[in-house]
This record gives structure tokens, sequence and C-alpha cells, in this order.
């Protein structure tokens, strides 16, 4: 097999071959798990925190395994980079994505993650391009998230690739923020539209006065840089008063909503969500 992995059969010590047989056979099945129609996408909803009223959702891959179940992407996505399985299963999430998006009322905005690894390819662009103009989703209703992970590699060649994306019309967040290094410089390397507040910050926010400080200089800093700001994982009515009296925008998280199947995203745009 020519995608024999750098040293599969290299190691033996006790347990470890047990371990990679399962992730030789998670790969193998992560091979086929596109034509197999095994991807899903589930939403969660993106909340104004001011007026209650959802302005988008997240795209959030699911996994429906035949015989392990619902896998996370925790599990999977690091493996399907690792195998050169992330461009075409990014693809995939842009075009789904975007199609389903395109059924919800206009001014519902949909975000999408992306991997480094999509931007390494040199096709992203035409993706993005194809899952707009397949779904007529117009761009602006389009979000991508990226994390500080991408501003490591390659500076140039990404920041090119960020404009060009920007220039579609389509919108860039820089995703959990604050949990990389360096996150003040990139934020002067490219303007992101909208800065997503990692929840670890905003976990500790009732307990630890550390964690304020940082939820309201970021706060800060998006809004001197004009980028809007949201909050991640919120859990608790506790953290959201929180976030409101320190004037976050937006605010995601359990409280609000899990993610769900794209077939509850009418239900969920019906219900109010916050009280
Ligand atoms: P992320 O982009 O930071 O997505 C947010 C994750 O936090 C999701 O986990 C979501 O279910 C979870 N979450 C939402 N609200 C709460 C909360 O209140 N509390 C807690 N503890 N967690 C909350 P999920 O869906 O398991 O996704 C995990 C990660 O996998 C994502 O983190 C993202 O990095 C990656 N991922 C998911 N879908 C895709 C995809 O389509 N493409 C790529 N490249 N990565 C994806
Ligand atoms: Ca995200
Ligand atoms: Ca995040
Ligand atoms: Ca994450």
């Amino acid at each position: 097999a020519k995608t024999e992995g750098r040293g599969t059969l290299r190691f033996f010590e006790p347990g470890m071959d047990a371990q990679m047989l399962a992730r030789r056979e998670l790969e193998l099945d992560l091979r086929r798990a596109l034509v197999n129609r095994e991807f899903e996408l589930y939403y969660q909803p993106l909340v104004n925190i001011d007026s209650d009223a959802i302005c988008g959702f997240e795209a959030l891959i699911r996994w429906n395994h035949p015989t392990r179940g619902m896998v996370s992407p925790v599990e999977f996505i690091s493996l399907a980079e690792e195998v050169g399985e992330i461009e075409s299963i990014g693809a995939w999430v842009l075009k789904t994505a975007c199609r389903e998006a395109a059924t919800w009322p206009e001014e519902i905005k949909v975000a999408v993650n992306l991997s480094p690894l999509q931007f390494r390819s040199g096709s992203l662009v035409l993706h993005v391009m194809s899952a707009l103009s397949a779904s007529r989703l117009k761009a602006e209703r389009l979000e991508l998230e990226i994390t500080e992970g991408l501003l490591l590699q390659d500076t140039e060649a990404t920041l090119a690739t960020l404009h060009q994306l920007r220039d579609l019309g389509v919108r860039i967040s820089m995703d959990d923020f604050g949990t990389g290094y360096s996150s003040l410089s990139y934020l002067r390397k490219f303007p992101f539209d909208k800065i997503k507040i990692d929840r670890s910050f905003v976990r500790d926010l009732a307990e630890t006065d550390g964690c304020m400080a940082i939820v309201r200089a970021v706060m800060d800093l998006g809004y001197g840089l004009g980028m809007s700001t949201t909050a991640e994982g919120v859990e608790t009515a506790e953290q959201l008063a929180h976030l409101k009296r320190e004037g976050c925008v937006e605010a995601q998280g359990y409280l609000i909503s899990p993610p769900r199947p794209a077939s509850a995203v009418a239900e969920m745009l019906f219900t109010q969500l916050l009280s």
C-alpha cells in the first residue's frame, strides 16, 4: 500500500501495534466516509446578546460511523489532516454548509471552520467560489473561521489567500482567540472581521478576575480594530450576564443551544432561545 504512513510498522512496543491498527482502520474508514455519505453538518446558533436574536449558525461536522456511532471531529479532523483527506472533506463542508444556509432567511449567516491545511493546496479559493455559486448563497453570508495556527505557516501565501477570500466578499473570523501565541501581531497582519473569544476564558469568567480582564481587553481590542467579538462556550446565565455587562455583542454555547442537525435550524430560528 503506497499510503503506508511513515514508520507504520516500525515500532513494536507492547500495546502500540493494537493502537496503531485501530488508527489504521479508522484511517481506511475515513477514506470511504465521504462516498458513503457518512458526514453530516450540525449547526450551533450564534445570538446577539442584546436582542436575543439568532444572527448565524456555525457548521460543525459530524461523522456517523457505521459501527462506532458518532465520531467527534476532535478525533478525526487531525487524522484527516495527516492522511490527506482534509481537502476533500473541507470542500464537502463548504459546499454543504452553503447549500443548507441558502435555504435560511437572508439575514442569517453561516460560519465554516477551515483547517490550515486547506490553505496549502492552492484550491481553497476555488472551492469557496464554487460552493457559493452552486448554492447561490451571497458571499456576505459566509464566515470562514481560521485559527492562529494558520498564521504560523507560510505567512505571505496565507495572507494573499485571505485577501483573495475577502475580495470575494466572505468574512474572516479568528477562532479560539487567545489560545495560540503572538495573537496580537496576527491581528495587525490581517484585518479579521470577527474575533471569537475562546471558551477557556469564558468558562472561568465568574470565578477568576483574570478571565474577566482578558475578555474585557479582547473586546476593547476588537472594538478598537473594528472587529466584532463573539464569546464561545457560554454555558451559564451568569457567564452571559457578565458578557452582556461588558458589552459583548454575540454569544454561542450550550446555554443557548448545543449544535443540532440541519433539520432543527428552522425550529431554532422560531424558538426564543434566550429569555
Ligand atoms: P471549534 O471550532 O472551537 O467549535 C466549537 C466546539 O465547541 C464544538 O465542538 C462545539 O460543539 C463545542 N461547544 C459549543 N458550545 C459549547 C459549550 O457551551 N461548552 C463546551 N464545552 N463546548 C461547546 P465540536 O463540534 O466537537 O468541534 C470540535 C472542533 O472540531 C471545532 O472546534 C473545530 O476546531 C473542529 N471542527 C468541527 N467541524 C469542523 C469542520 O467542518 N472543519 C474543520 N476543519 N474543523 C472542524
Ligand atoms: Ca469554530
Ligand atoms: Ca472555537
Ligand atoms: Ca477549537
